[in-house]
């Protein structure tokens, strides 16, 4: 039997839960539980997997090490920073699933992460208006010192103190895409885009990284159809997408169709920043012809993949 290509997207709690100080212990013991998942996905025989990831909590870290030990060592920009957090996240997931699957007699399955750039258009209008806060929270005279030397936009979050933000554009294309394709073939799991990809603009006839992040759930959208993955899974941190969320009225969904996810999206169900990219990349996946999307949490994953949990959504 065939085996079903299948990117899976893994929210922060994947690696690192709420409240969690990001030590490198407490990551390898998230990244255990769900490579535990992932591993049982591969042993099962049925799924072929890419694996992709967000980096918000890994990058902010790196950023604020940047910015504090700048006088000694050389502060990199975010597209770096980013890059920085692919390999960190990639090598916890490798070794990780490397080890389970060795534990259940699958030492010969390849697992390979791929740095990856993701194309945006430097026309988008997300650059004219920065919106995504990275990195540390500065004091507001701090801040403002740092618009003035370094030329950030800086905003005030919530009461909680004043952040970087930096735009969000679209992904448009995954430059690796015929690696991670090649790999593929080879049977290799990959893990790509993490944190959204590294964004980069097409000038000149070459590409440069931008200081701006993409939108995980997009981008893995992108990747799952460059792929031609049958099945988007994103996991996150609840196990199913409800309508009139955090009201009285709220209700889980366990299917939508197509009609139904643009319609619910248009409505307002989903909260920006959090729920919406994912039924937007769920909508997109299924407009680009994939055959189904499907949000849930992790520790239903597999349940999910059987229509059993979680929210799927398909054409009809
Ligand atoms: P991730 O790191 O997995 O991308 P996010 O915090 O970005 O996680 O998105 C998941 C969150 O989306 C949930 O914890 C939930 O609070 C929120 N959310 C917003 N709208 C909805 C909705 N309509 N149904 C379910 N969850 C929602
Ligand atoms: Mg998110």
């Amino acid at each position: 039997m065939e085996k079903e290509l299948v990117v899976v997207a893994l929210g922060g709690n994947a690696i690192l839960q709420p409240g969690q100080r990001g030590t490198f212990e407490e990551q390898m013991a998230n990244v255990r539980t769900t490579c535990e998942q992932l591993a049982e996905m591969v042993v099962s025989g049925r799924y072929k997997l890419v694996i992709t990831h967000g980096n918000g909590p890994q990058v902010g870290n790196i950023l604020l090490q940047n910015e504090l030990a700048k006088e000694v060592a050389a502060p990199m920009p975010l597209d770096v920073c980013g890059a920085e957090s692919q390999g960190l996240i990639g090598y916890m997931i490798q070794q990780t699933l490397h080890n389970i699957l060795t534990e259940n007699g699958r030492e010969d399955v390849p697992i390979a992460t791929v740095v990856t750039q993701v194309i945006v258009d430097k026309a988008d209008p997300a650059f004219k208006n920065p919106s995504k806060p990275v990195g540390p929270f500065y004091t507001e005279s701090e801040a403002k010192r740092l618009a003035k030397e370094k030329g950030y936009v800086v905003k005030e979050d919530a009461g909680r103190g004043w952040r970087r933000v930096v735009p969000s554009p679209d992904p448009k294309a995954i430059v690796e895409k015929e690696a991670i394709r090649t790999l593929l073939e080879n049977h290799t799991i990959v893990i790509a885009s993490g944190g959204g990809g590294i964004p980069v603009i097409q000038e000149d006839g070459k590409i440069r990284g931008v200081e701006a992040v993409i939108d995980k759930d997009l981008a893995g959208e992108r990747l799952a159809v460059d792929v031609g993955a049958e099945t988007f899974l994103i996991l996150t941190d609840v196990e199913q997408v409800k309508l009139h969320y955090k009201t009285p009225k709220e209700r889980p969904l366990s299917r939508m169709t197509l009609e139904e996810a643009k319609r619910y999206h248009a409505e307002g169900h989903f909260a920006p920043g959090s729920m919406e990219p994912k039924v937007r990349a769920a909508i997109r996946f299924l407009e680009a012809g994939g055959k189904r999307a499907i949000i849930t949490s992790l520790g239903k994953a597999l349940l999910a993949l059987d229509g059993r949990a979680g929210t799927t959504i398909t054409k009809d």
